[in-house]
């Protein structure tokens, strides 16, 4: 029988000794969104297939190669999400929350499924931090979206992240600029692979999303959509333009952004480290209505958190550390090992993290497992501690021993010396 203990291609397990720096990104990243007032928002990981097929757009290698999509006997077609926006923007029209004060401000931390060639940065599995606001077609907004992905950089403490921004404007001038491209790509139609002829039909714009070498030289002089942008595209381009420059954020105009999606309209954007995208989003004035929902401008954006935590990891970024143990209860003895739990779960009470013998095993390997995961403190108990009703509670970063009394007064006991000697390691410095 085949092997069931190795996981699926392009997914990953965080184990334990890792998770303290996925909870430090999910923590800094919620804490940003949460101070431009946005909201988190819980959707399910599978939605009707067609959701993505009409919101991603059928022409997009997101749909026409990378979708999972399941079905179980009996059921209709689900898929599991590639993205995070069309599932949220579908529970906003459910449930009536666009009928509420605008502008409308949620975040999520979800998982994306690509069935994408794996490669460095590029999983099947892969987690999004997501923002979205809606309800307003104002450049100050896409101002503002920007301003909180550039925070969540801040946050982290990751330097050098490159913010390009373009405009691929409203179906009004892009339909000038899809015949444009149209008849430029057609005259090269002959260096184009197989998907692109399908896409000079369909979707022309989609050509130059394409990671063919051949056709990314064939692209190289195509028009750009920045030229045909129509006079209220052009204005709220500048607008953004503006505010970026007086909230001291700097961008590059790249005029050849044209995102992976098909529901992007007016700004589009990248953050980018290393040649990576670390975050992509933008603008989609017209996905509610495309889903059926009232026409109702909005945008927002998709940070990959794999690739930000090992941007972090390349910076020394700190990340918050995990939980230590404040006191290990060694224990001699049926009697003894019996008051280590009770002492524990006392200690866990008021909030200490306090662990004891789970394995019945002798005082050596005890001590040689509290030196493993860290303990602050370290008590080794007995018959003779028992019947003193006291013992000795010792510093593992000092060495220094005190006595600790193990009646009633235990907890209080070492809630007085864990709290002293913070303060005094906070005066030392250390
Ligand atoms: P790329 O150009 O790298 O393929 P994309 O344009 O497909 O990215 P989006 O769909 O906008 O990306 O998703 C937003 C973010 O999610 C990306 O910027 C990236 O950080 C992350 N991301 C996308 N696809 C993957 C993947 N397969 N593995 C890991 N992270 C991903
Ligand atoms: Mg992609």
């Amino acid at each position: 029988m085949a092997l069931i203990t190795k996981r699926p291609k392009g997914t990953a397990d965080v184990v334990p000794a890792q998770v303290y720096k996925w909870h430090t990104v999910e923590k800094l990243a919620a804490e940003s969104a949460e101070l431009y007032g946005f909201k988190e928002i819980r959707v399910p990981t599978f939605e009707d297939t067609g959701l993505f097929v009409r919101s991603v757009g059928e022409t997009t290698d997101v749909v026409q190669k990378e979708m999972y999509t399941v079905t179980a006997t009996g059921d209709s077609q689900f898929t599991l999400r590639p993205e995070g926006t069309a599932g949220v923007m579908r529970a906003m029209i459910e449930n009536g929350i666009l009928n509420e004060t605008f502008p409308q401000k949620a975040y999520y931390i979800v998982s994306c499924f690509r069935h994408e060639n794996v490669q460095a940065g590029r999983l099947r599995e892969f987690h999004q931090f997501g923002c979205e606001m809606v309800g307003t077609a104002a450049p100050r907004a896409d101002a503002e979206v920007i301003s909180l992905a550039r925070s969540v950089f801040d946050n982290v403490g990751i330097e050098g992240v490159e913010l390009n921004i373009n405009s691929i404007g409203c179906p009004a001038c892009r339909s000038a600029y899809q015949k444009a491209l149209k008849d430029y790509f057609t005259a090269r139609k002959d260096c184009l692979c197989g998907d692109c002829h399908k896409r000079l039909e369909r979707n022309p714009m989609r050509l130059l999303d394409c990671k063919v070498p051949e056709c990314k030289e064939a692209g190289k002089d195509a028009p750009l959509i920045i030229d045909y942008l129509c006079e209220d595209c052009k204005a709220h381009f500048e607008s953004l333009k503006k505010d970026l420059d007086l909230m001291g954020i700097k961008y590059k105009v790249d005029p050849l952004i044209v995102r992976g999606l098909d529901y992007y309209t007016r700004t589009v954007f990248e953050f980018i480290k290393d040649g990576l995208t670390v975050c992509g989003g933008g603008r989609y004035d017209g996905l509610i209505e495309e889903l059926g929902g009232p026409a109702t401008p909005a945008l927002g954006f998709g940070m990959g958190l794999e690739r930000l935590i090992s941007v972090m990891e390349k910076q020394g970024c700190e990340f918050a550390k995990p939980y230590q143990c404040d006191l290990y209860i060694a224990s001699m003895g049926e009697s003894a090992a019996e008051r280590a739990m009770q002492m524990a779960a006392e200690l866990r009470g008021i909030g200490y993290y306090a662990e004891h013998d789970l394995v019945g095993r002798g005082i050596k390997p005890q001590m040689k497992y509290a030196n493993k995961i860290g303990a602050k403190y370290v008590i080794v108990i007995g018959d003779n501690e028992l019947s003193a009703g006291s013992a000795k509670l010792k510093n593992m970063n000092t060495g220094a021993e005190q006595t600790i009394r193990l009646g009633e007064k235990f907890a209080e006991d070492f809630e007085t010396i864990h709290t002293a000697e913070c303060f005094e390691s906070v005066d030392l410095g250390q």
